[in-house]
Protein backbone atom coordinates (compact mmCIF):
# COMPACT_ATOMS: atom_id res chain seq x y z
CA UNK A 1 0.00 0.00 0.00
CA UNK A 2 1.27 3.39 -0.89
CA UNK A 3 0.86 6.87 0.97
CA UNK A 4 -2.30 7.63 -0.95
CA UNK A 5 -4.04 5.33 1.70
CA UNK A 6 -3.57 7.46 5.51
CA UNK A 7 -6.10 8.31 8.02
CA UNK A 8 -5.56 11.44 10.29
CA UNK A 9 -4.27 11.13 13.92
CA UNK A 10 -5.33 12.94 17.03
CA UNK A 11 -3.47 15.82 17.48
CA UNK A 12 -3.33 19.27 19.74
CA UNK A 13 -2.03 23.14 19.35
CA UNK A 14 -0.86 26.21 20.58
CA UNK A 15 0.35 29.15 18.89
CA UNK A 16 4.24 30.49 20.29
CA UNK A 17 4.41 33.55 18.32
CA UNK A 18 3.42 34.86 15.24
CA UNK A 19 3.33 32.15 12.48
CA UNK A 20 4.65 29.93 14.98
CA UNK A 21 1.99 27.44 15.78
CA UNK A 22 3.36 23.89 17.69
CA UNK A 23 1.37 20.60 17.21
CA UNK A 24 1.73 17.82 19.26
CA UNK A 25 0.12 14.07 19.22
CA UNK A 26 -0.33 11.70 22.28
CA UNK A 27 2.43 9.41 21.30
CA UNK A 28 4.55 12.37 22.29
CA UNK A 29 6.27 13.63 18.80
CA UNK A 30 5.71 17.22 17.89
CA UNK A 31 6.76 19.78 15.26
CA UNK A 32 6.17 23.55 14.24
CA UNK A 33 3.84 24.80 11.27
CA UNK A 34 3.93 27.86 9.94
CA UNK A 35 0.15 29.57 9.06
CA UNK A 36 0.12 28.30 5.39
CA UNK A 37 0.70 24.68 6.94
CA UNK A 38 -1.85 24.59 9.27
CA UNK A 39 -4.08 25.81 7.55
CA UNK A 40 -3.81 23.34 5.57
CA UNK A 41 -3.12 20.66 8.05
CA UNK A 42 -7.04 22.03 9.55
CA UNK A 43 -8.81 21.80 6.02
CA UNK A 44 -6.90 18.18 5.36
CA UNK A 45 -5.70 19.40 2.44
CA UNK A 46 -1.91 18.36 2.10
CA UNK A 47 -1.73 15.96 -0.06
CA UNK A 48 -0.33 18.31 -2.78
CA UNK A 49 1.99 19.27 -0.85
CA UNK A 50 4.90 16.70 -0.44
CA UNK A 51 7.63 18.72 1.97
CA UNK A 52 4.01 19.17 4.79
CA UNK A 53 2.94 15.47 3.92
CA UNK A 54 6.64 13.99 4.75
CA UNK A 55 6.76 16.62 8.19
CA UNK A 56 3.30 15.56 9.59
CA UNK A 57 4.19 12.00 8.50
CA UNK A 58 7.30 11.98 9.80
CA UNK A 59 5.70 12.81 13.37
CA UNK A 60 2.94 10.17 12.53
CA UNK A 61 -0.41 12.77 12.42
CA UNK A 62 -0.66 11.37 9.11
CA UNK A 63 -0.85 7.66 9.88
CA UNK A 64 -0.03 5.55 6.92
CA UNK A 65 0.72 1.50 6.99
CA UNK A 66 4.68 2.51 6.76
CA UNK A 67 4.73 4.10 9.68
CA UNK A 68 1.78 3.43 12.21
CA UNK A 69 3.96 0.38 13.61
CA UNK A 70 6.27 3.22 15.22
CA UNK A 71 3.51 5.14 16.45
CA UNK A 72 1.90 2.60 18.33
CA UNK A 73 5.40 1.38 19.18
CA UNK A 74 6.70 4.85 20.86
CA UNK A 75 2.74 5.10 22.51
CA UNK A 76 4.13 1.73 24.36
CA UNK A 77 7.14 3.02 25.35
CA UNK A 78 5.77 5.89 27.36
CA UNK A 79 4.14 3.11 29.29
CA UNK A 80 6.41 1.22 29.79
CA UNK A 81 7.27 1.65 33.59
CA UNK A 82 8.66 -1.62 33.79
CA UNK A 83 11.44 -1.05 31.60
CA UNK A 84 14.18 -0.24 33.85
CA UNK A 85 12.97 -3.19 36.34
CA UNK A 86 13.98 -1.13 39.27
CA UNK A 87 12.15 -0.34 42.34
CA UNK A 88 12.79 2.07 45.28
CA UNK A 89 11.78 0.83 48.61
CA UNK A 90 11.98 3.85 51.17
CA UNK A 91 12.48 3.02 54.56
CA UNK A 92 11.45 4.93 56.95
CA UNK A 93 13.83 4.01 60.32
CA UNK A 94 12.76 6.91 62.60
CA UNK A 95 10.66 10.02 62.55
CA UNK A 96 12.75 11.50 64.84
CA UNK A 97 14.78 14.93 63.63
CA UNK A 98 16.79 17.07 65.09
CA UNK A 99 15.98 20.17 62.85
CA UNK A 100 12.76 21.89 63.25
CA UNK A 101 12.62 23.16 59.45
CA UNK A 102 10.34 25.74 58.40
CA UNK A 103 8.34 22.80 56.42
CA UNK A 104 8.46 19.11 56.68
CA UNK A 105 6.07 16.75 54.36
CA UNK A 106 7.10 14.19 57.32
CA UNK A 107 5.93 16.36 60.04
CA UNK A 108 9.58 15.49 62.15
CA UNK A 109 11.36 16.87 64.81
CA UNK A 110 12.80 17.04 68.03
CA UNK A 111 9.64 15.94 69.79
CA UNK A 112 8.40 13.20 67.87
CA UNK A 113 7.45 10.31 69.89
CA UNK A 114 6.63 7.35 67.41
CA UNK A 115 8.21 4.26 67.73
CA UNK A 116 11.42 3.47 65.70
CA UNK A 117 11.68 0.38 63.35
CA UNK A 118 11.61 -2.89 65.93
CA UNK A 119 14.42 -5.45 64.87
CA UNK A 120 11.13 -7.95 64.29
CA UNK A 121 9.52 -5.43 61.89
CA UNK A 122 12.77 -5.17 59.79
CA UNK A 123 12.84 -9.03 58.73
CA UNK A 124 9.30 -8.74 58.29
CA UNK A 125 10.02 -5.78 55.51
CA UNK A 126 12.23 -8.09 53.82
CA UNK A 127 10.22 -10.87 53.79
CA UNK A 128 7.57 -8.64 51.99
CA UNK A 129 10.52 -7.49 49.54
CA UNK A 130 11.19 -11.22 48.57
CA UNK A 131 7.59 -11.69 48.24
CA UNK A 132 7.81 -8.85 45.72
CA UNK A 133 8.45 -9.65 41.40
CA UNK A 134 11.17 -6.58 41.71
CA UNK A 135 14.46 -7.78 40.79
CA UNK A 136 16.66 -4.83 41.46
CA UNK A 137 16.27 -2.41 44.02
CA UNK A 138 16.99 0.39 45.38
CA UNK A 139 17.28 1.16 49.40
CA UNK A 140 16.12 4.73 50.77
CA UNK A 141 16.63 5.77 53.60
CA UNK A 142 14.45 8.26 54.83
CA UNK A 143 12.72 9.59 58.35
CA UNK A 144 13.22 11.87 59.59
CA UNK A 145 16.75 11.71 60.33
CA UNK A 146 17.92 8.41 59.93
CA UNK A 147 21.61 9.00 61.25
CA UNK A 148 20.30 9.64 64.61
CA UNK A 149 19.85 5.79 64.88
CA UNK A 150 22.69 4.97 62.94
CA UNK A 151 22.87 1.39 64.57
CA UNK A 152 19.41 0.58 62.72
CA UNK A 153 21.28 1.35 59.33
CA UNK A 154 23.66 -1.02 59.76
CA UNK A 155 21.04 -3.50 61.20
CA UNK A 156 18.88 -2.81 58.35
CA UNK A 157 21.96 -3.22 55.82
CA UNK A 158 22.64 -6.49 57.47
CA UNK A 159 19.79 -7.93 57.47
CA UNK A 160 18.63 -7.53 54.03
CA UNK A 161 22.10 -7.97 52.30
CA UNK A 162 21.85 -11.42 54.22
CA UNK A 163 18.04 -12.28 53.79
CA UNK A 164 17.46 -10.77 50.49
CA UNK A 165 16.36 -14.03 47.78
CA UNK A 166 19.48 -14.56 45.42
CA UNK A 167 18.18 -13.68 42.58
CA UNK A 168 17.49 -10.10 43.92
CA UNK A 169 20.03 -7.34 43.60
CA UNK A 170 20.33 -3.93 45.84
CA UNK A 171 21.30 -1.60 43.13
CA UNK A 172 22.02 1.41 45.28
CA UNK A 173 22.28 2.10 48.59
CA UNK A 174 20.65 5.81 48.90
CA UNK A 175 20.47 8.11 52.44
CA UNK A 176 18.21 11.08 52.64
CA UNK A 177 19.94 12.80 55.68
CA UNK A 178 20.18 16.87 56.49
CA UNK A 179 24.04 15.21 57.09
CA UNK A 180 23.84 17.87 60.52
CA UNK A 181 24.93 14.50 62.35
CA UNK A 182 26.95 13.18 60.07
CA UNK A 183 30.66 12.25 61.64
CA UNK A 184 34.13 10.36 60.89
CA UNK A 185 32.10 6.83 61.92
CA UNK A 186 29.10 7.49 59.67
CA UNK A 187 31.26 9.02 56.62
CA UNK A 188 33.65 5.76 56.45
CA UNK A 189 30.75 3.66 56.80
CA UNK A 190 28.97 5.29 54.04
CA UNK A 191 32.12 5.09 51.53
CA UNK A 192 32.27 1.63 52.16
CA UNK A 193 29.40 0.48 51.49
CA UNK A 194 29.20 3.01 48.38
CA UNK A 195 25.57 5.00 49.56
CA UNK A 196 24.28 7.45 47.51
CA UNK A 197 23.77 10.56 49.31
CA UNK A 198 20.44 12.91 49.28
CA UNK A 199 20.04 16.09 51.07
CA UNK A 200 18.86 19.79 50.85
CA UNK A 201 20.42 22.78 50.32
CA UNK A 202 18.11 25.51 49.90
CA UNK A 203 20.32 27.89 48.78
CA UNK A 204 22.95 30.42 50.12
CA UNK A 205 23.85 30.28 53.95
CA UNK A 206 21.10 32.98 55.46
CA UNK A 207 17.96 31.41 53.18
CA UNK A 208 19.04 27.92 54.22
CA UNK A 209 19.29 28.99 57.85
CA UNK A 210 16.26 30.64 57.70
CA UNK A 211 14.37 27.83 56.31
CA UNK A 212 16.38 24.58 57.99
CA UNK A 213 17.10 25.86 61.78
CA UNK A 214 17.88 23.68 65.00
CA UNK A 215 15.44 24.21 67.52
CA UNK A 216 17.58 26.73 69.35
CA UNK A 217 17.15 28.98 66.09
CA UNK A 218 20.69 28.30 65.06
CA UNK A 219 21.29 27.13 61.34
CA UNK A 220 22.25 24.18 60.13
CA UNK A 221 24.44 25.81 56.77
CA UNK A 222 27.76 25.59 58.11
CA UNK A 223 27.87 22.12 59.17
CA UNK A 224 25.41 20.91 55.71
CA UNK A 225 28.26 22.33 53.45
CA UNK A 226 31.34 20.81 55.23
CA UNK A 227 29.93 17.22 55.33
CA UNK A 228 29.03 17.68 51.47
CA UNK A 229 32.24 19.06 51.09
CA UNK A 230 33.78 16.38 52.58
CA UNK A 231 31.77 13.36 51.19
CA UNK A 232 32.56 15.14 47.98
CA UNK A 233 36.08 14.75 48.41
CA UNK A 234 36.23 11.10 49.01
CA UNK A 235 34.30 10.99 45.74
CA UNK A 236 30.42 10.06 47.14
CA UNK A 237 27.49 10.59 44.70
CA UNK A 238 25.42 13.98 46.48
CA UNK A 239 22.37 15.27 45.07
CA UNK A 240 20.84 18.08 46.39
CA UNK A 241 17.06 19.50 46.33
CA UNK A 242 16.17 23.48 46.67
CA UNK A 243 12.64 24.39 48.50
CA UNK A 244 11.75 27.38 46.87
CA UNK A 245 9.50 29.84 48.81
CA UNK A 246 8.48 33.16 49.12
CA UNK A 247 11.52 33.93 51.45
CA UNK A 248 13.63 32.41 48.59
CA UNK A 249 12.24 34.71 45.56
CA UNK A 250 13.89 37.77 47.71
CA UNK A 251 17.00 36.02 46.99
CA UNK A 252 16.66 34.92 43.41
CA UNK A 253 17.63 32.13 40.89
CA UNK A 254 20.84 33.38 40.62
CA UNK A 255 22.00 33.35 44.16
CA UNK A 256 20.86 29.84 44.08
CA UNK A 257 22.32 28.24 41.30
CA UNK A 258 25.98 29.94 42.53
CA UNK A 259 26.09 28.71 45.66
CA UNK A 260 25.38 24.89 44.00
CA UNK A 261 28.62 25.97 41.25
CA UNK A 262 30.31 27.05 44.51
CA UNK A 263 30.05 23.01 45.78
CA UNK A 264 30.73 21.67 42.78
CA UNK A 265 27.18 20.72 41.94
CA UNK A 266 26.48 19.56 38.00
CA UNK A 267 22.24 20.19 38.47
CA UNK A 268 20.12 22.04 40.93
CA UNK A 269 16.71 20.95 41.75
CA UNK A 270 14.25 23.78 41.92
CA UNK A 271 11.33 22.33 44.14
CA UNK A 272 8.35 24.69 44.72
CA UNK A 273 6.87 24.57 48.76
CA UNK A 274 4.01 22.71 49.70
CA UNK A 275 1.62 23.94 52.29
CA UNK A 276 1.17 20.86 53.66
CA UNK A 277 2.79 18.79 56.89
CA UNK A 278 4.59 21.10 58.78
CA UNK A 279 4.29 24.16 56.28
CA UNK A 280 0.50 24.08 56.48
CA UNK A 281 0.50 27.33 58.32
CA UNK A 282 3.34 29.46 56.77
CA UNK A 283 1.37 31.29 54.63
CA UNK A 284 3.97 33.70 54.72
CA UNK A 285 5.99 31.05 52.53
CA UNK A 286 3.86 30.43 49.84
CA UNK A 287 4.15 32.03 46.13
CA UNK A 288 1.63 32.68 43.42
CA UNK A 289 2.27 30.62 40.86
CA UNK A 290 3.79 33.40 38.55
CA UNK A 291 6.57 34.18 41.03
CA UNK A 292 7.45 30.83 40.53
CA UNK A 293 7.83 30.65 37.30
CA UNK A 294 9.35 34.00 37.18
CA UNK A 295 11.92 32.65 39.48
CA UNK A 296 11.93 29.38 37.26
CA UNK A 297 12.52 31.38 34.08
CA UNK A 298 15.45 33.30 35.40
CA UNK A 299 17.03 30.15 36.71
CA UNK A 300 17.15 28.76 33.15
CA UNK A 301 18.43 32.26 31.74
CA UNK A 302 21.10 31.93 33.91
CA UNK A 303 21.61 28.47 32.93
CA UNK A 304 21.91 29.22 29.33
CA UNK A 305 24.30 32.47 30.12
CA UNK A 306 26.84 29.89 32.05
CA UNK A 307 26.44 27.75 28.83
CA UNK A 308 27.99 30.53 26.98
CA UNK A 309 30.57 30.70 29.44
CA UNK A 310 31.26 26.57 29.17
CA UNK A 311 29.63 25.91 32.02
CA UNK A 312 27.38 23.65 32.20
CA UNK A 313 24.49 22.96 34.85
CA UNK A 314 21.13 21.53 34.70
CA UNK A 315 17.86 22.03 36.53
CA UNK A 316 16.02 19.28 37.55
CA UNK A 317 12.59 20.06 35.90
CA UNK A 318 14.20 21.34 32.76
CA UNK A 319 16.23 18.37 32.61
CA UNK A 320 13.25 16.04 32.46
CA UNK A 321 10.87 18.10 30.35
CA UNK A 322 13.64 18.53 27.91
CA UNK A 323 13.91 14.56 27.95
CA UNK A 324 10.28 13.68 27.28
CA UNK A 325 10.01 16.60 24.97
CA UNK A 326 12.65 14.69 22.83
CA UNK A 327 12.72 11.16 23.89
CA UNK A 328 9.64 8.41 24.41
CA UNK A 329 11.56 7.35 27.84
CA UNK A 330 9.70 8.09 30.90
CA UNK A 331 12.33 7.63 33.59
CA UNK A 332 11.26 10.18 35.53
CA UNK A 333 8.80 8.99 38.13
CA UNK A 334 7.20 12.91 39.03
CA UNK A 335 6.59 13.72 35.68
CA UNK A 336 4.97 10.85 33.74
CA UNK A 337 1.63 9.41 33.84
CA UNK A 338 0.76 7.65 35.93
CA UNK A 339 3.51 9.11 38.17
CA UNK A 340 5.79 6.35 39.99
CA UNK A 341 3.79 6.46 42.99
CA UNK A 342 2.91 2.39 44.16
CA UNK A 343 4.66 1.90 40.67
CA UNK A 344 8.47 2.77 40.78
CA UNK A 345 8.35 3.47 44.55
CA UNK A 346 6.52 2.63 48.01
CA UNK A 347 7.42 3.80 51.19
CA UNK A 348 7.68 1.68 54.22
CA UNK A 349 7.00 3.45 57.50
CA UNK A 350 8.59 1.95 61.00
CA UNK A 351 5.79 0.16 62.39
CA UNK A 352 4.08 -1.68 59.39
CA UNK A 353 1.99 1.08 57.13
CA UNK A 354 2.94 1.72 53.07
CA UNK A 355 2.25 4.28 51.52
CA UNK A 356 2.39 4.87 47.39
CA UNK A 357 5.12 7.40 47.63
CA UNK A 358 7.33 8.90 50.68
CA UNK A 359 5.82 12.05 49.58
CA UNK A 360 2.68 11.35 50.54
CA UNK A 361 3.42 9.42 54.04
CA UNK A 362 0.84 11.46 56.20
CA UNK A 363 -1.64 11.09 53.62
CA UNK A 364 -3.67 8.36 54.55
CA UNK A 365 -5.37 7.99 51.06
CA UNK A 366 -2.07 7.20 49.60
CA UNK A 367 -1.84 4.39 52.61
CA UNK A 368 -2.06 0.97 50.18
CA UNK A 369 -1.01 -1.88 52.65
CA UNK A 370 1.00 -3.13 55.88
CA UNK A 371 4.47 -5.19 55.58
CA UNK A 372 3.69 -6.97 58.63
CA UNK A 373 0.46 -7.97 58.75
CA UNK A 374 0.00 -8.02 54.49
CA UNK A 375 1.24 -9.38 51.76
CA UNK A 376 2.61 -7.45 48.42
CA UNK A 377 -0.37 -9.01 46.59
CA UNK A 378 -3.07 -7.17 48.66
CA UNK A 379 -0.53 -4.22 48.54
CA UNK A 380 -0.54 -4.06 44.67
CA UNK A 381 -4.28 -4.70 44.19
CA UNK A 382 -4.59 -1.74 46.59
CA UNK A 383 -2.93 0.59 43.97
CA UNK A 384 -4.89 -0.08 41.22
CA UNK A 385 -6.26 2.70 41.28
CA UNK A 386 -3.38 5.14 41.60
CA UNK A 387 -2.05 3.14 38.29
CA UNK A 388 -4.66 4.31 36.33
CA UNK A 389 -4.24 7.69 37.30
CA UNK A 390 -3.11 8.63 33.53
CA UNK A 391 -3.85 11.70 31.46
CA UNK A 392 -6.90 10.06 29.88
CA UNK A 393 -8.68 10.24 33.18
CA UNK A 394 -7.71 13.83 34.12
CA UNK A 395 -10.02 16.38 32.73
CA UNK A 396 -8.26 19.12 30.98
CA UNK A 397 -5.06 17.01 30.55
CA UNK A 398 -6.39 14.65 28.06
CA UNK A 399 -6.32 17.48 25.28
CA UNK A 400 -3.59 19.37 26.52
CA UNK A 401 -1.19 20.26 24.02
CA UNK A 402 1.45 19.50 26.76
CA UNK A 403 -0.29 16.14 27.92
CA UNK A 404 2.45 13.53 26.11
CA UNK A 405 5.13 15.48 27.86
CA UNK A 406 3.45 16.46 31.55
CA UNK A 407 2.47 14.50 35.18
CA UNK A 408 0.72 15.10 38.12
CA UNK A 409 2.02 14.43 41.71
CA UNK A 410 -0.96 12.55 43.69
CA UNK A 411 0.44 13.92 46.77
CA UNK A 412 0.36 17.45 45.81
CA UNK A 413 -3.37 16.84 44.52
CA UNK A 414 -4.29 15.26 47.95
CA UNK A 415 -2.62 18.46 49.79
CA UNK A 416 -4.15 20.78 47.48
CA UNK A 417 -7.20 19.41 46.72
CA UNK A 418 -8.26 16.48 49.13
CA UNK A 419 -8.77 14.59 45.98
CA UNK A 420 -6.39 12.63 43.22
CA UNK A 421 -7.77 14.87 40.42
CA UNK A 422 -6.14 18.02 40.01
CA UNK A 423 -8.61 21.09 39.50
CA UNK A 424 -6.65 21.77 36.32
CA UNK A 425 -6.43 24.58 35.34
CA UNK A 426 -6.37 26.08 38.87
CA UNK A 427 -3.75 24.03 39.99
CA UNK A 428 -0.62 25.82 40.79
CA UNK A 429 1.70 22.88 38.95
CA UNK A 430 -0.77 22.63 36.10
CA UNK A 431 -0.19 26.20 35.72
CA UNK A 432 3.34 26.58 36.05
CA UNK A 433 3.88 23.42 34.15
CA UNK A 434 2.36 24.82 31.51
CA UNK A 435 4.20 27.93 31.46
CA UNK A 436 7.64 26.28 31.63
CA UNK A 437 6.56 23.86 28.51
CA UNK A 438 5.70 26.68 26.49
CA UNK A 439 8.84 28.74 27.44
CA UNK A 440 11.11 25.84 26.52
CA UNK A 441 9.34 25.19 23.32
CA UNK A 442 9.70 29.22 22.82
CA UNK A 443 12.98 29.18 22.98
CA UNK A 444 13.85 25.93 20.94
CA UNK A 445 14.79 27.97 17.88
CA UNK A 446 17.04 30.59 20.12
CA UNK A 447 20.78 29.00 19.26
CA UNK A 448 22.01 29.78 22.54
CA UNK A 449 18.98 28.14 24.61
CA UNK A 450 19.44 24.99 21.75
CA UNK A 451 22.75 24.49 22.44
CA UNK A 452 21.65 23.87 26.37
CA UNK A 453 18.25 21.80 25.63
CA UNK A 454 20.65 19.46 23.02
CA UNK A 455 22.63 18.71 25.75
CA UNK A 456 20.13 18.21 28.09
CA UNK A 457 18.50 15.98 25.99
CA UNK A 458 21.55 13.66 26.37
CA UNK A 459 23.10 11.32 23.93
CA UNK A 460 22.22 11.09 20.50
CA UNK A 461 21.73 14.51 18.97
CA UNK A 462 25.29 15.24 19.03
CA UNK A 463 25.36 18.69 18.00
CA UNK A 464 23.98 22.21 18.66
CA UNK A 465 21.25 22.00 15.78
CA UNK A 466 18.30 23.61 16.96
CA UNK A 467 15.61 21.04 17.62
CA UNK A 468 12.62 21.60 15.44
CA UNK A 469 10.91 18.70 15.73
CA UNK A 470 11.23 15.33 16.76
CA UNK A 471 9.84 12.51 15.04
CA UNK A 472 8.86 9.46 15.63
CA UNK A 473 11.71 6.47 14.99
S1 LIG B 1 -1.35 19.36 34.23
FE1 LIG B 1 -1.90 21.17 33.04
S2 LIG B 1 -0.10 21.51 31.70
FE2 LIG B 1 0.03 19.40 32.45
S3 LIG B 1 -1.01 18.19 30.87
FE3 LIG B 1 -2.55 18.69 32.45
S4 LIG B 1 -3.57 20.53 31.64
FE4 LIG B 1 -1.61 20.30 30.55
S1 LIG C 1 3.10 11.15 44.23
FE1 LIG C 1 4.24 12.94 43.58
S2 LIG C 1 6.28 12.76 44.51
FE2 LIG C 1 5.27 10.71 44.54
S3 LIG C 1 5.98 9.68 42.66
FE3 LIG C 1 4.00 10.67 42.25
S4 LIG C 1 4.61 12.65 41.37
FE4 LIG C 1 6.40 11.87 42.45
Amino acid sequence: MDDKTFALNEYFTKSLADNRILVTTRHGSWCELDKREYDLLQRQNFEHDKVLFKKLKDIGIILTESNVESVVKRTALMFDDYRQRNFTCVINLTNKCNLDCAYCLAESGPNQDEQDMSIENMYSLVKFINGSPWDSIDIEFQGGESTLRFDLIRKFVEIIESNLDKHKEIRHFVLVTNLTCFNKEIADYIVKKNFRIGSSLDGPEKLHDFQRAFPDESGSYEKVVYWADYLKKRGVHIGFSSTITKKSLEFGARAIIDEYMNRGMEYVMLRPFTSCGRGEDRTDLVMEPEDFFKFWKDAVDYLVELADNGIYMSEKNLGQMIKNIFTPYRTYMCLKRPCGAAISQMSFMQDGPIYACDSGKRIEALKIGNYVSGKYADTLLNSLQLRTLSSEAQPLCDTCVYTAFCGTCISRMFSSWSDSVGRTPRDFDCKVHKWMFTYIFKKMNDPRYAKLFSRLAGAGRGDDTPCRTHEVS
